[in-house]
């Protein structure tokens, strides 16, 4: 691309008087902006035509990489394809053109949707209701946690104030649990990667509120000791939380309430398709277990045969529903799909996660060699010696045309490399990702200048991270040219 023409900065492009417009005479030409509203100087726009700005932006979309360009097999994200039908439905104008405010008579079609999206979410789950509300998995888990404060504190326990985390859990777990004012204790994982299950049995006392769970665990491992994880903390009083961001390979499977989960939250924009790249948009619906439906956020029921918002007073995670064109893509999902094809979501992508793993271990490190569910981690490549770190591969992944792996996460191992290809991936796909891996195993051994000043074939090269997180230029300064 010339960079001189189409431009990084479309400010970069102005010209003083370029238009791209042409308006008729204004009709109220008499009529003046009272001056104390009016800007003393005129605000430094870019003046472009028309051209000029189609051409900037549509360069600069073709540099996004998106699971429509691409194999994106960031783990812990659930990068899935978002079918095309989704976004004809979320597009349709009477969904569209929706406000908030406007009457529940006028709006029925719309909270039929949402109604069925919750029952649909609780039959897939186990779980009673659900609530639509929150905006985000961590938000989901911020929202569940505060339904559990107060379910002690309803039962005469308010000194149920801490939570037990796993050492393997997603950074959003001990954050949420925080931001709610609850204090964090961590429980051990075992040498195989699961909850410790007699560690645990020292934590659990009556200030314990809950336990959180994730299922598979973010290393991609099923908790095989989930009934006995149960029986343990419903006889200590506390409460069971599945973070269900994790949900993917269970779908249609298994479900959390039957494992004796209390409280969970789903990641629409994970399990549930929704292009969510780059931070949104998105949906952590939370469900809880019969009898502590009074406790969610609003809900949509059904009275007679009408459709209506039914708000709490005491818990009150957002203004109006919802993220509404993500729970829209999400029921569009789930019914063009149907309950058949939604049970073969979680083997194929355990099969794609495990035909990789398979195919690359004698290259990269696994320290947890066992069958694993939608993702797994490696710890590097298993030839140290080279000095090629997980980073190095991950940007030389890039030159290859594919998105990176999560790296350095979960933090159990120095050199995390955490793969998940989801379910929609050909074999094809993933043999050339295998090659490609392979390749750069190879290449860290014979050339690995090459792997550790990648990538080469970006629009932007290395950048240094460390400088980028400690003095970030968030700015733009015009120069002269
Ligand atoms: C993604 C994820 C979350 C957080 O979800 P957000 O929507 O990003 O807030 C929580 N837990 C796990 C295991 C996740 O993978």
């Amino acid at each position: 691309m010339n960079n001189r023409l189409y431009g990084n900065l479309i400010f970069e492009l102005s010209h003083a008087g370029r238009r791209g417009y042409s308006l008729p005479e204004s009709e109220f030409a008499d009529y003046a902006l009272p001056t104390n509203l009016c800007r003393e100087t005129d605000a430094a726009l870019p003046e472009c035509d028309e051209m000029t700005v189609v051409r900037h932006y549509t360069n600069h979309s073709a540099n996004n990489f998106g699971v429509n360009n691409g194999f994106y097999p960031l783990g812990s994200c659930t990068m899935k394809y978002n079918p095309v039908i989704n976004e004809d439905m979320a597009a349709l104008p009477s969904f569209q053109n929706l406000h908030p405010s406007q009457p529940e008579s006028t709006c029925q079609g719309a909270l039929r949707l949402m109604y069925e999206l919750q029952h649909s979410l609780a039959e897939l789950t186990g779980l009673s209701d659900f609530t639509l509300n929150p905006f985000a998995g961590a938000h989901g888990e911020l929202t569940g946690l505060m339904i559990i404060r107060a379910y002690h504190q309803r039962n005469g326990q308010p000194q149920r104030t801490k939570v037990i985390v796993p050492d393997s859990a997603h950074g959003t777990n001990p954050a949420s649990a925080a931001v709610c004012g609850l204090d964090v204790i961590e429980v051990k994982s075992t040498a195989e990667g699961i909850v410790d299950v007699e560690d645990l049995k020292g934590l659990l006392d009556d200030t314990i509120a809950a336990v959180m769970m994730t299922n598979p665990n973010t290393l991609g491992l099923f908790e095989t000791q989930i009934p006995e994880i149960a029986q343990l903390v419903h006889a200590s009083g506390a409460l069971l939380y599945y973070d269900g961001a994790n949900l993917n390979p269970l779908l249609g499977k298994c479900r959390p309430g039957d494992m004796g989960f209390d409280v969970m939250h789903i990641n629409l924009h994970k399990t549930f398709s929704t292009p969510h790249g780059g931070g949104g948009p998105g949906s952590g619906p939370v469900g809880v277990r019969a009898g502590m439906e009074d406790l969610l956020p609003t809900c949509v029921v059904k009275a007679d045969d009408a459709y209506t918002v039914k708000r709490n007073e005491g818990i009150s995670v957002g203004s109006n529903l919802g993220n509404f064109a993500v729970m829209v893509r999400a029921y569009t999902y789930i019914l063009s799909l149907g309950r058949e094809n939604l049970k073969m979501v979680g083997p194929l992508a355990t099969l794609n996660a495990n035909y990789i793993k398979e195919s690359l271990k004698d290259v990269y490190e696994l320290p947890i060699d066992t069958l694993c569910k939608h993702e797994f981690v490696f710890d590097g490549l298993k030839d140290k010696s080279t000095g090629v770190t997980t980073m190095d591969v991950a940007k030389r992944l890039l030159d290859y045309g594919y998105h990176a792996p999560t790296i350095y996460f979960p933090l159990l191992f120095h050199e995390s490399l955490m793969i998940e290809p989801t379910e929609n991936e050909s074999i094809d796909t993933i043999d050339s990702f295998i090659d490609v891996m392979r390749k750069i195993a190879e290449e860290a051994k014979t050339d690995p200048e090459t792997v550790k000043s990648a990538p080469h074939n970006t629009p932007i090269g290395r950048v240094d991270d460390v400088l980028a997180a400690k003095q970030p230029v968030l700015t733009y300064f015009h120069v002269e040219r």
